[in-house]
């Protein structure tokens, strides 16, 4: 039984800020304060033992925790490399995230990238952590990078002036000192108050990104993610669609942070028990769906924003025939670009129209949102414009 509000957030920042940190601070400073929370295995516990062989991290945690008016599901993306491939993946589901930014180095380039990134996936509203506050001996600073910071959200489209900043030290806090485990609580007490519940699409067609694929032994194929429209109801008739044929199944289990439930809707983090499917015939980039309400493609028109060098992008202009990989949901597929007519190349930091050829079909339609990455690096962020076939 509900009985409080359930958002989605997480943390973003440049590696080292203090993102995992300040996970582990919230959790404990809100389990002394009596509050129900712990780690939750969700993508951890009953892990396919051939992932674990191959030493596949998922690399995203599931806490889950509450405050007095909410209950959160956070998710903190530890890690250099596969971080912004996470973020979008995660990302895409996020109500509000909370920016980790140390006070010490201020903003970086990956800071930048995930406030741009944040911006394009639609995490509309953000409160910034002014991290490892406890090492500054001069408030001085503190404003300096304050101010930076809140310039820097204004310039990608966000109301710089009015997102909250706190001034905290996760690690402190996390040693139990007092004053900083009273910033924690302001911290929070700014993520009620500045992100909003958002409207949940519960009229809409169900549609789940597949996230993670595991097998529980007697039970079969259970796939997880974040439903990110409508409901399901366990007995309930899905498709499971993208990346090759589409699989059609009943939904026979439905649970929530490891607690059945019948029934799961837009917002919630979900594992789904698939009726007679076998492993390898499902995987995390699909997407579970009613049946016939979505389908795949693989040409489309995009606008994209290219990633300038200091918002972590490339160094070089693309032309037409470019190949990097396209971030749609949790899927992840090769694509070949061609530009506009008249247009030879785009450069960092331009913004184009791009037309793409996916190398598999992925569920999509106008309006959604994807990343394209190359290697390591995010060469942009952009939307779907028209589905072309
Ligand atoms: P992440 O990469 O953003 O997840 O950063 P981590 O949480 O792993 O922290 C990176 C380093 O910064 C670690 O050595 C932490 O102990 C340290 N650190 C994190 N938060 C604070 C803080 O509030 N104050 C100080 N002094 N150090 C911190």
């Amino acid at each position: 039984v509900r009985t409080k509000p359930h958002l989605n957030i997480g943390t973003m920042g440049h590696v080292d800020h203090g993102k995992t940190t300040l996970t582990a601070a919230i959790t404990k400073v809100l389990a002394e304060q009596g509050g129900t929370n712990r780690y939750v295995a969700f993508d951890r516990i009953d892990r396919a033992p051939e992932e674990v062989e191959r030493g596949i991290t998922i690399n995203i945690a599931h806490v889950e925790y509450e405050t007095p008016t909410r209950h959160y599901a956070h998710v903190d993306m530890p890690g250099h490399a596969d971080y912004v491939k996470n973020m979008i993946t995660g990302a895409a589901q996020l109500d509000g995230a909370v920016l980790v930014v140390s006070a010490q180095d201020g903003a970086m380039p990956q800071t930048r990238e995930h406030v741009v990134l944040a911006r394009r996936i639609g995490v509309e509203h953000l409160v910034v952590a002014l991290n490892k506050a406890d090492l500054a001996n001069d408030e001085d600073l503190l404003d300096l990078v304050e101010l930076e910071v809140r310039e820097l959200l204004t310039r990608y489209g966000f109301d710089g002036d009015a997102v909250p900043v706190v001034r905290v030290s996760g690690l402190r806090a996390l040693a139990g000192d007092p004053r900083w485990t009273q910033r924690i609580l302001d911290l929070l007490a700014a993520v009620d108050e500045h992100v909003p519940i958002p409207p949940r699409r519960l009229d809409l067609p169900f549609l789940m990104p597949i996230e993670n694929v595991l097998t529980i032994t007697g039970r079969g194929t259970v796939v997880t993610g974040a439903v990110e429209q409508g409901t399901l109801a366990v007995g309930d008739a899905v498709e499971v669609v993208g990346l090759g044929p589409s699989v059609s199944t009943v939904a026979t289990g439905l649970e929530t942070f490891g607690k059945p439930m019948e029934r799961a809707e837009a917002g919630d983090n979900a594992a789904v028990l698939l009726r007679g499917v076998k492993r390898g015939e499902v995987r995390r980039g699909q997407v579970v769906c009613l049946p016939g309400s979505v389908s795949p493609h693989t040409r489309f028109r995009a606008e994209v924003h290219v990633l300038s060098t200091a918002e972590g992008g490339r160094h070089t202009p693309f032309a037409a025939n470019y190949r990097p990989q396209f971030h749609f949901r949790t899927s992840d597929v090769v694509g070949v670009v061609a530009l506009a007519e008249g247009v030879a190349v785009v450069r960092p930091g331009e913004r184009a129209t791009l037309t793409v050829e996916l190398g598999q079909p992925v569920p999509m339609s106008p309006g959604l949102g994807f990343a394209m990455r190359e290697g390591r690096l995010t060469v942009a962020a952009g939307t779907v414009s028209e589905v072309l076939g």
